[in-house]
């Protein structure tokens, strides 16, 4: 099928791949030209594995193209996908000036019958402002074309984006018309051939799962933050009771780790745009409240342990592993590292960082700073340093060599703000030990 998808983030470049090398026809769009120029000359712009070959080799087989001129991908088009970006407005709610300039541009050039599929995660109620902006267009052109609108929420992970495209484990579509959800069940058919992915429903209903999912995994995360503050108070570890409540199937293992809170693109931002979307309908989400503020209190706690420990923080150097919000992802959007980052400046210390991945993003973020130094390797970050910090959870990080750590610190200290190691194991190279909810409490 010939398909053209507006935006190259995440979702956009991933999907336009994914689609590309089961043997469409992809027209990738941007308005970044910076980006454009980037992917052109055959680099890509952000970090998720297996996508820079799937890019590369569906590029040279001409399949998978990119282009700034929404005219030309409009043209070019059965199928539009919209993939652009959905950022928090000031009051939380969801900005969908993108969205809505994406439906102004297809209206504005659509010639013949296109099926218009969106991706972003939008409010409930945004397919039906996407095909009035695309209706509006057309009459003001004074022409008449049939299109339909679809929603197709994404449920990729960064980090893992790529592996969930080709392999989803459920495919929504919420759309009312016959020929639209045939259109998509023929696109999608390649990924949905050993047994039933496709779950076919209505378009508020499909935009309402995408916000539903998203608030239920940050849902799993506070509530395990929450018991991990209690564990803290009465002595527990709350490691332990995760392998304990995990071994109940109604549980499970999945996402019930405790740590120094959620960040990324989505989580913070869907639950605050559902809590809006609720109180806009005349209902305050008390669950969804909660949800965040034992977030944002989270997203402290590892500073709190600092400050237990030191007193003051003037003038003391940290070495800090691990900036992305999360392993195997350069994204650093509302990271809870960025929070520690930011409270530790304000006290006057020094950070050393390193990550795999995210030290680009960084210095796009903050610039030269004198009291930050990204290092090139984790163990140059330890240099003059105080004490050490990891704040994600990259796989590089699990099993370090402890006796080292403690010769390189002037004060033999690691704050573990994902509980990646075992506290028994780091106390007896000769360490001090913070995690989160492991039964100490300051
Ligand atoms: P992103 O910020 O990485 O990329 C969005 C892209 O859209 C940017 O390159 C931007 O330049 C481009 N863009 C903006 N306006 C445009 C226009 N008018 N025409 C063409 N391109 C335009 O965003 P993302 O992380 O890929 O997220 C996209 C959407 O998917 C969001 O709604 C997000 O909530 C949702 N989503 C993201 C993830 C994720 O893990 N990142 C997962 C599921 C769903």
């Amino acid at each position: 099928m010939r398909i053209t998808i507006f935006g190259t983030g995440y979702v956009g470049l991933v999907t336009g791949a994914c689609l590309a090398e089961v043997g469409n026809d992809v027209l990738c769009l941007d308005v970044d030209a910076g980006k454009l120029a980037r992917l052109e000359a055959g680099d890509i712009p952000i970090f998720e594995p297996g996508l820079a070959p799937l890019v590369r080799e569906n590029r040279q087989a001409g399949r998978l193209a990119f282009s700034g001129d929404a005219a030309r991908g409009v043209a070019h088009a059965e199928v539009i996908f919209i993939a652009v970006g959905t950022p928090p407005d000031e009051d939380g709610s969801a900005d969908l000036s993108h969205v809505l300039a994406v439906a102004r541009s297809i209206g504005a050039h659509l010639t013949r019958p296109v099926v218009v599929v969106n991706k972003s995660t939008v409010p409930v109620g945004t397919a039906d402002r996407v095909r009035k902006a695309i209706a509006a267009e057309l009459a003001t052109r004074g022409v008449v074309v049939a299109f339909e609108v679809v929603s197709n929420p994404e449920f990729l992970k960064e980090g893992d984006a790529v592996n969930d495209c080709l392999r989803p484990d459920r495919i929504v579509i919420g759309s009312d018309s016959e020929h639209a959800v045939a259109q998509l069940r023929r696109l999608y058919a390649p990924f949905n051939r050993n047994h039933e992915r496709i779950v076919v429903m209505d378009v508020r209903s499909a935009e309402l799962t995408k916000y539903a999912a998203n608030a239920m995994l940050a849902t799993k995360i506070s509530f395990m933050n929450e018991m991990a503050n209690i564990a803290e108070r009465v002595g527990a570890d709350i490691e332990q009771v995760r392998r304990g409540i995990g071994s109940d199937p109604r549980i499970g293992y999945h996402f019930i780790y405790a740590g120094a809170g959620y960040g990324g693109s989505c989580f913070p931002k869907d639950v605050n745009a559902l809590d809006r979307t609720a109180r806009e309908h005349g209902y305050r989400p008390r669950l969804l409240e909660a949800v965040e503020a034992v977030n944002a209190a989270q997203k402290g706690r590892v500073h709190e342990l600092m400050r237990g420990h030191f007193g003051s923080l003037r003038g003391r150097r940290f070495a800090l592993w691990g900036l992305a919000f999360k392993p195997n992802t350069d994204d650093m959007r509302e990271a809870a590292s960025r929070t520690l980052l930011e409270r530790l400046w304000a006290d006057g210390a020094l950070v050393r960082a390193w990550d795999p991945e995210a030290l680009a993003e960084t210095r796009r973020i903050y610039g030269e700073r004198d009291d930050l130094v990204l290092c090139t390797d984790p163990w140059s970050a330890l240099e003059g340093t105080d004490a050490l910090v990891v704040m994600t959870e990259w796989k590089a990080f699990r099993s370090p060599d402890f006796a080292r750590i403690r010769s390189a610190l002037s004060e033999p200290v690691i704050f573990d703000g994902r509980n990646m190691y075992e506290p028994q194991v780091v106390e007896e190279a000769g360490l001090a030990y913070y995690g989160i909810g492991r039964g100490r409490s300051v």
